[in-house]
């Protein structure tokens, strides 16, 4: 049955829920296209065992609920997963947002009709929806990326992704185990996991670096003090580099080799015990200058060589020569080194004996064999354009999206793309994302979107698009903000979507600071839109 609303929204997780919630406010109808059965989005689906932020709660808490801020308390810094999807699942009660959400159902295809100014939204549950704006808050990291390794599909026992984790338990003990991926999730899963398994094998291709997060209980103490200034935070949050502030102050910009090392080794040692990223942003020159990196990169090889008992295991952690702090999304972890002096914990070297295949009881590499019962996929997303390409899209003249990014993908300010009018994309590429406190990028995305839609109600347009010249701009300006990042090197990074095989290379996340990137984004509002087109014939919308 076709159904019309003034928005379809993709995805009930934080993005979804704030863009519903702008919606009603606006008096406009909305309904959510939510694959899963409940709100959350990454708390969702990320339910493996260790899973857990790397920004402070009292930071990752929604600016739009104030009176939450004053009654919700958060037991830890870091919160874990089970919390951050009890607090999902609380602003949903708390907001009735449910009964404007279609659960358990995908988007198979939205296609753009011309004649009619409107979105035509397919589910799999055989929904048609039809609405004037489509507005994706699909997420940038919900669409898994698998390895295709031989034999895999063959592999009898227990197998899960880590962003598709089920929701009854998982046992685990009495199992042998193995993780493949060593990144944020693998490193947090693994910790987890090697407390509760028979065996677990740590199957690395790329070694990281990992840093203690450190996440004491939050006291009533910790809560008040935040309590009496929320609104100035949450205000400061919105116009700062990553609506997080670090837990180490230093001097704005301070350069490492302007103290002597005797200082710098302190602040290191400093920023290491306070935990979480201090470590990156201890100097502001840690991600562009080689040298500097280089001396962070090796303080942390030498806490691993301290931390691992066995010094061939240490080796085979530590991070390649070359390979920099940072360039990669920083890791924090409750113990990840510390598993390696268990007995029941074994590291397997992919890079160096790679994996041949996938039996259906085992991982073969060239030089052993590992005998597992589950198998632990931590090996990422196909990010921030993956979701948005799984949707099948189809814009103005028939062009797919696929195609229209066939080379790379191209937006205005990461929000638009040309050729498909009255679609919105919440973090999307070229935006700050989850480069920033994810919570603070889609705020600042929901109001943009929020102002625009009233914009064109106040104006009577029915149609906004872009121009590929307004993206090429903007495409350029993204590069701008990345120019001199050691990150730009990197080999398999997400933020340049080359973690994913035959991906085209891009930056996919804006670099500039959310602050720096919502002044740009105002100031191309206040200046009538610029690079915006607008559709305003009435006609059309009345045919
Ligand atoms: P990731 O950073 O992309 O790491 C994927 C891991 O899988 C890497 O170790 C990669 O090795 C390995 N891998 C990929 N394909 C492989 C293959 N075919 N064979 C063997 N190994 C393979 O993904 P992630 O760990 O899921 O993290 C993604 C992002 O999610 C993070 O950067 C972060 O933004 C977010 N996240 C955040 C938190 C948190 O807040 N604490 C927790 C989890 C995730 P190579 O390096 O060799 O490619």
């Amino acid at each position: 049955m076709k159904q019309e609303y003034d928005a379809v929204v993709v995805g009930a997780g934080f993005a979804g829920m704030h863009m519903l919630w702008k919606l009603r406010q606006m008096g406009m109808s909305a309904i959510v296209v939510e694959k899963g059965s409940d709100v959350g989005g990454t708390w969702y689906w990320n339910r493996y065992p260790g899973a857990r932020c790397d920004v402070p709660s009292l930071d990752y808490s929604v600016p739009w609920d104030p009176e939450l801020d004053q009654e919700w308390d958060w037991s830890e810094r870091y919160s874990a997963q089970p919390e951050i999807l009890k607090y999902a699942t609380h602003l949903a009660d708390r907001h009735d947002f449910r009964k404007d959400i279609k659960f358990n159902t995908r988007v198979n295809r939205a296609t753009w009709d011309e004649a009619r100014t409107l979105w035509v939204v397919e589910t799999d549950q055989g929904d048609t929806f039809e609405a004037r704006y489509f507005i994706s808050g699909a997420g940038a990291l919900s669409e898994p990326n698998l390895p295709d390794i031989p034999g895999i599909r063959s592999f009898k026992g227990e197998m899960y992704h880590t962003g598709q984790w089920p929701s009854e338990p998982v046992t685990l003990a009495g199992k042998r185990v193995a993780v493949l991926g060593t990144g944020s999730t693998g490193v947090q899963a693994t910790t987890a996991i090697a407390k509760e398994a028979d065996h677990l094998y740590v199957l690395q291709r790329t070694a990281q670096f990992s840093l203690p997060c450190h996440t004491p209980p939050l006291t009533e103490a910790d809560h008040a003090k935040l309590r009496v200034r929320y609104p100035e935070h949450r205000e400061w949050q919105r116009n700062s580099y990553a609506a997080t502030a670090s837990t180490i102050e230093m001097p704005f910009g301070a350069r490492a080799f302007d103290d002597p090392k005797e200082t710098r080794f302190e602040n290191y040692e400093t920023a290491w015990n306070n935990g979480s990223a201090a470590l990156v942003g201890v100097y502001g020159d840690v991600s562009i200058n080689a040298e500097v990196a280089t001396e962070v990169s090796d303080f942390v090889r030498d806490k691993i060589r301290a931390t691992v008992k066995d010094q061939a295991v240490a080796e085979k952690l530590c991070p390649r020569p070359g390979s920099y702090i940072g360039t990669r999304r920083i890791i924090i972890d409750t113990g990840y080194y510390q598993i390696f002096n268990q007995p029941n914990v074994t590291l397997i070297d992919i890079h160096s004996d790679p994996i041949t295949e996938i039996t259906e009881n085992g991982v073969k590499t060239q030089n052993t064999f590992c005998k597992i019962d589950m198998l632990v996929v931590a090996t990422g997303y196909d990010a921030v354009t993956g979701p948005l390409l799984s949707m099948n899209i189809t814009g103005k003249d028939g062009v797919q999206l696929k195609d229209a990014w066939a080379d790379a993908p191209r937006t205005y300010l990461g929000v638009m793309v040309a050729g498909f009018p009255n679609m919105f994309t919440i973090t999307g590429p070229s935006s700050p994302g989850v480069l920033a406190n994810v919570i603070y990028s889609i705020d600042q995305h929901v109001n943009w979107i929020s102002d625009c839609l009233e914009n064109m109600h106040q104006t009577g347009a029915i149609e906004i698009d872009t121009t590929p010249e307004a993206e090429a701009e903007w495409n350029a300006h993204t590069f701008e903000t990345c120019s001199g990042s050691l990150r730009m090197n990197d080999e398999n990074n997400w933020y340049l979507g080359t973690n994913v095989p035959g991906k085209a290379r891009a930056v996919l996340v804006y670099q500039g600071g959310l602050g720096f990137y919502k002044e740009k984004c105002d100031e191309i509002a206040a200046d009538n839109y610029r690079g915006f087109v607008f559709n305003y014939d009435q006609e059309k919308e009345t045919a």
